[in-house]
């Protein structure tokens, strides 16, 4: 997510700090900022919602000189993209400026305390209320500015990777993180500071990139000292970076798409972060709770979509019916905007998009809205047009989404989709105590799955090429896998030009079935659930006509793992959330096939990765 650069030494910082932003540009973002001390100690923040061309434009006549700066992409969590909530934020005094990637989850308290000691807050972001907990941490304990970033840094829940500097000493920039990455590049008599390592590249391969909970301060007099959180020293480990910047700007990976599946450990770590207690003990969807009312009478929910978020509607779905006992519909976007739906006041719309500006989506918000329903969106893009025009909703916070086929966002709305059940299933009491905590259990130990899951990667690659030229697939699954098979289908479709269906497994005796032939390579999910048995028994219907099935099973499988041609073997889940594992094999065989027949992963043709257009 988002962007950080930064530079001290003898050279203009602006220069550098506006390169290394159009380097970071292709993370995706809303605004950008940089600060500067300029030759006469004034700190000065320059900031706007846009691009970092529309930066440029914003300081054209300004002073811009100074040997230390630093900026920012923003991709917004915590307030729309305006100038206003645009990083550097200043701290109340104007001494202080600051950047960070990454949410403060306990920033709302951290807020009103300081509020009662009289600070005031140009924002709504978490990030102005670092800056201004640092000033107070610094100016009530007479400390100086790396002291207190690692004093108030001790009080902060969250995640962040984060630059401060201090109009008081221009000599140094002080740099921590935590669960969001930060490089710092050596030069000579300089430093470079980056969210990656693009921004620093063309100027040093040599590299220390921290550790979470470590702070650095990097001083142009006095070299790079960088200690943790108590002030104990640490020795930073320089690396010399082997990576192109041409590599570098997809984080090492040969596309967009494989890094963001790769990305989806973590970017679910960021999704469930704040909602799920650390201990497990409670799910807390705020939308939910905040229209408790609304969620416990609803008589009807009707999740509207397009693709691979429809599908994800799909598994709301059968989450929603199976724990909270509510009727849910799923409704193409595009279809239910014209064709008259039944609905009013009691029903509830939840509509899904990762960009938040699918036409057809926005679309049927309104329809909804007219027809009095209540409204609720979940969507990726902070501040976008379906978070503006639903009455509530959740992001996902899985981080801009660059590859046209969605993957993370994908997982990200299935998580969602499932803390909203667990969420609604205890306030209306149809999840029993026991379970309730169970499926917590279940729910925070997927990302540790997809890990174990992605190392798969290899074996997966060597299968792809024996189907690299296959003119059809068949995606077969029952229950919570019937989705799962129709987005592991639709992403082959879209990358590879491989025709694909996505079929309930029964349901394919009733027509698919006709296709199967020695040609015909079949995935059929099979893992272990409550209807394992009825799966294995398609997967023999299958076999008796001559198809190649490619079995997704659960570890210690045997009978649908003898009966198949090919087999991954995915770690035990709970049913409800197995699709956020089995997510991960059928994006990787898809990606491979397509790198196989040479196709554009990223930018497929025909299609764009925000459908404005109905
Ligand atoms: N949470 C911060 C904000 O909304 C930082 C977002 C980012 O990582 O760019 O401003």
């Amino acid at each position: 997510m988002c962007g950080i650069v930064g530079y001290i030494g003898q050279r203009q910082a602006y220069p550098i700090l506006i390169k290394g932003l159009h380097r970071l540009e292709y993370r995706g973002y809303d605004s950008a900022g940089i600060a500067l001390i300029n030759p006469a100690g004034e700190l000065g923040v320059f900031k706007t919602k846009g691009k970092v061309a529309d930066l440029e434009a914003l300081v054209a006549n300004r002073d811009v000189s100074g040997t230390v700066g630093i900026g920012h992409t923003r991709w917004a969590t915590h307030g729309e993209p305006n100038d206003a909530n645009a990083h550097p934020h200043y701290s109340q005094t104007k001494n202080l400026a600051l950047i960070h990637n990454g949410i403060i989850e306990n920033y709302a308290v951290i807020k009103n305390e300081l509020k009662g000691h009289g600070y005031n807050f140009r924002s709504e972001t978490d990030t102005e209320v670092l800056v201004q907990f640092i000033e107070y941490v610094k100016s009530s304990g007479n400390l100086d500015l790396f002291h207190a970033v690692q004093v108030a840094l001790s009080q902060v829940v969250g995640a962040y990777a984060i630059a401060v500097i201090d109009k008081n000493n221009p000599d140094c920039i002080v740099a921590a993180r935590k669960s969001s990455p930060l490089v710092i590049g050596i030069g000579e008599g300089e430093y470079f500071l980056g969210s990656d390592a693009s921004p620093i590249i063309e100027y040093t391969d040599q590299v220390v990139y921290l550790e979470d909970e470590q702070v650095a301060l990097i001083s142009r007099s006095h070299g790079l000292d960088v200690r943790n959180l108590s002030d104990v020293e640490q020795t930073p480990e320089v690396k010399t970076l082997q990576l192109s910047l041409s590599q570098l700007e997809k984080g090492g990976y040969p596309h967009f798409m494989l890094k963001e599946i790769n990305e989806q450990p973590d970017t679910l770590v960021n999704c469930i972060s704040g909602r799920i207690d650390p201990a497990g003990t409670d799910v807390i969807l705020s939308g939910v709770i905040n229209n408790k009312e609304k969620f416990l009478n609803a008589k009807r929910i009707i999740m509207v979509a397009c693709g691979t978020s429809w599908h994800a509607g799909m598994i709301g779905k059968y989450l929603i019916e199976d724990l909270c006992r509510i009727p849910v519909d799923v409704e193409y976007a595009s279809e239910f905007r014209y064709r008259n739906p039944v609905l009013g006041k009691g029903d509830i719309v939840i509509a899904i998009s990762q960009s938040g500006e699918t036409a057809d989506t926005l679309a049927a918000i309104q329809e909804a809205r007219k027809a009095g329903a209540f409204v609720y969106g979940i969507c990726n893009a902070v501040g976008s047009s379906i978070a503006r025009a639903t009455h509530s909703g959740s992001y996902i916070h899985v981080g801009p989404e660059i590859g046209v086929a969605s993957t993370k966002a994908f997982t990200g709305q299935v998580m969602v989709l499932s803390m909203l059940a667990l969420t609604l299933g205890k306030l209306k009491g149809t999840i029993k105590k026991g379970e309730y905590r169970d499926l917590i259990k279940d729910l925070i130990s997927i990302p540790t799955k997809m890990k174990q899951v992605l190392l798969l990667d290899p074996l997966i690659d060597e299968m792809s090429k024996i189907f690299t030229y296959a003119h059809n697939f068949l995606y077969l699954g029952r229950g919570y896998n019937y989705p799962a098979a129709m987005e592991g289908a639709l992403k082959l479709k879209e990358i590879s030009y491989i025709h694909a269906e996505g079929y309930p497994a029964a349901e394919m005796k009733h027509g698919p079935i006709a296709l199967v032939d020695a040609e015909m390579p079949v995935v059929v999910l099979a893992t272990a659930d409550r209807i394992y048995e009825k799966t294995v028994s398609n997967i023999q219907e299958i076999k008796a006509r001559k198809g190649k099935v490619i079995a997704v099973v659960t570890e210690g499988d045997t009978v649908a793992s003898s009966l198949a041609d090919y087999v991954i073997a995915v770690p035990p889940t709970n049913e409800r959330f197995t699709a956020l594992v089995t997510a991960i094999p059928l994006q990787l065989l898809a990606y491979h096939i397509a790198v196989n027949k040479g196709k554009d992963v990223d930018q497929p043709r025909n299609l764009a990765k925000s459908v404005t257009v109905e």
